[in-house]
């Protein structure tokens, strides 16, 4: 395809939110290179489904990124590549830490090494800890509960020390509850192991699994389940255009938070499941999974006003539509 706009590497584009947004800059005519170590992502996704160019290697491994760099002009990266699993980043932080850090700082000194200092990081919700306010503005204390959490912080630091020292400069999405799929149908969530709650209770009502367990039925919310902001996946991925507009436009180093202000409890999911796919869906209440707050819900009006954004399916029950339409085309 011929194209006179800026060529963006993707890392982690093989994965879930990280192929949304390939779609989404295709679309809006950019060039993508995909970098990904497949560790999680799905080759055919990238070269079947998308048809773009796939770089398989690792954001650790710096004399592959100078190759990669000196063979590919690139104009800004875009950043989706991280282990995300928060009750395995209890469990084996350095794993974490490794990745997520070390692997972003090795990425960004690449990028440095070859004056490309445009860059949109995925951040997360999870770097506000437990709020004492919701829904969370952005200027929320940053205190977070998990290492998942923890690693996404450090990287927002570095990156904002690299901005005055280094004119770097970057966007800082945090993601709230990514969910839902291509409303299309090419893509969607495939996590594999699944720790999801979306996922896991469409695959029950698929009967790929025997029920969905509950974790935690104490918190103190009205119904005692955890309560989350669901943002379709799509939406996320608009979001990245933008931000990266914004930032070729000359825009400052800056954070978004991305979500549609809206708390489901777990049980409202679940809910919501049975009406949307006409299955039964058994559930099992079990204990509370360590790491997760009671209750988060962004509020977005930054990225709204800043960015323009507009969420295009904020209604769980299109989320939840959209992403049973893909696990009964990807697992049916
Ligand atoms: N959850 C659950 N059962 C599951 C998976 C998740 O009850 O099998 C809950 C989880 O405790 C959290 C919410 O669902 O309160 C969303 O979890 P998910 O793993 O989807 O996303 P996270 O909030 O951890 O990013």
């Amino acid at each position: 395809m011929s194209q006179d706009k800026p060529t963006i590497l993707v890392t982690g584009g093989a994965g879930y939110i990280g192929s949304h947004a390939v779609k989404a800059l295709q679309r809006a005519g950019y060039g993508v290179v995909v970098l990904d170590n497949l560790v999680y992502g799905h080759r055919d996704i990238v070269e079947e489904v998308l048809k773009v160019e796939l770089v398989v290697g690792d954001t650790s491994d710096r004399p592959f990124l100078d190759r990669l760099f000196s063979t590919h002009h690139i104009d800004a990266v875009m950043h989706f590549s991280a282990y995300a699993y928060v009750g395995e980043s209890v469990t084996d932080p350095a794993k974490y830490y490794r990745n997520n850090v070390i692997g972003t700082l090795t990425l960004l000194e690449a990028m440095m090494a070859a004056s490309v200092k445009k860059f949109v990081f995925s951040s997360t919700c999870a770097t506000y800890g437990v709020p004492n306010i919701v829904p969370i503005p952005e200027d929320h204390p940053q205190d977070p509960i998990n290492p998942y959490g923890a690693t996404k912080l450090m990287v927002e630091r570095i990156l904002a020390d690299f901005d005055p020292a280094y004119d770097f400069k970057s966007v800082c999405f945090r993601y709230f509850n990514a969910a839902g799929a291509d409303p299309d149908g090419l893509l969607g969530e495939d996590h594999n192991p699944e720790t999801h709650l979306i996922p896991l209770v469409l695959m029950a009502a698929l009967g790929k699994r025997d029920a969905i367990s509950i974790f935690g039925t104490d918190y103190p919310t009205p119904d005692g389940t955890c309560i989350r902001d669901y943002i379709h996946v799509s939406d996320l991925a608009d979001a990245h255009i933008l931000g990266l507009e914004y930032l070729l436009g000359g825009g400052n180093s800056t954070a978004f938070n991305l979500g549609n202000g809206l708390g489901f409890s777990v049980k409202e999911v679940i809910d919501a499941a049975r009406e949307i796919t006409g299955r039964e869906i058994k559930v099992i209440e079990c204990d509370r999974r360590p790491g997760d707050p009671p209750a988060l819900v962004g509020s977005s009006d930054k990225a709204r006003t800043i960015l323009g954004w507009q969420p295009q399916y904020p209604d769980i029950k299109d989320i939840l539509s959209h992403a049973w339409k893909w696990h009964q085309k990807r697992h049916g």
